[in-house]
């Protein structure tokens, strides 16, 4: 006489129809955001308190931020300003792009009131932050010879 043999193992995952957006990716995202955020209240000198955050302490994590950047923003006195190909090496610095940092903001502002931070009360979303964005954008775009508004492909 045979044993059954048992089915082993997993349950099929249950899955609604195909979601074309992979929140765990963002999530994971958030969550590391997050972490670096904190991590930085910690650090600070005198120390701060999410409570205590304001707008002017998310700029300064922001600018905090662009000793890690990877984008050439050229200074208005460089002579590639405006150059999105410039022909040579040049010493201006590298900074966060206008595009993550408006990504991170946003992930920001969501976590903050994921964990407990009252909307009305939200750093991330002081007015000050939104006018430096914008700053940061329009400076970039001119720096960079790129139109965030438009991109032409002319060679
Ligand atoms: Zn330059």
């Amino acid at each position: 006489a045979g044993g059954s043999s048992g089915g082993g193992g997993a349950s099929s995952s249950a899955g609604g129809g195909g979601t074309p957006q992979t929140p765990s990716r963002y999530e994971a995202q958030k969550r590391r955001d997050w972490n670096t955020f904190g991590q930085y209240l910690r650090n600070h000198r005198p120390p701060l308190s999410l409570a205590q955050c304001s707008g002017a302490h998310v700029l300064e994590f922001l600018r905090y931020l662009d000793q890690f950047g990877k984008t050439k923003v050229h200074t208005a006195s460089c002579p590639f300003f405006g150059h999105p190909n410039p022909p040579a090496p040049c010493p201006c610095p590298l900074r966060q792009a206008w595009g993550s940092l408006d990504a991170l903001v946003g992930r920001l502002r969501a976590a903050f009131e994921e964990h407990g931070g009252r909307p009305e009360s939200n750093p991330f979303a002081a007015r000050a932050v939104r006018l430096f964005l914008r700053e940061v954008r329009e400076h970039q775009a001119r720096a960079r010879g790129v139109s965030y508004e438009k991109k032409k492909r002319s060679r």
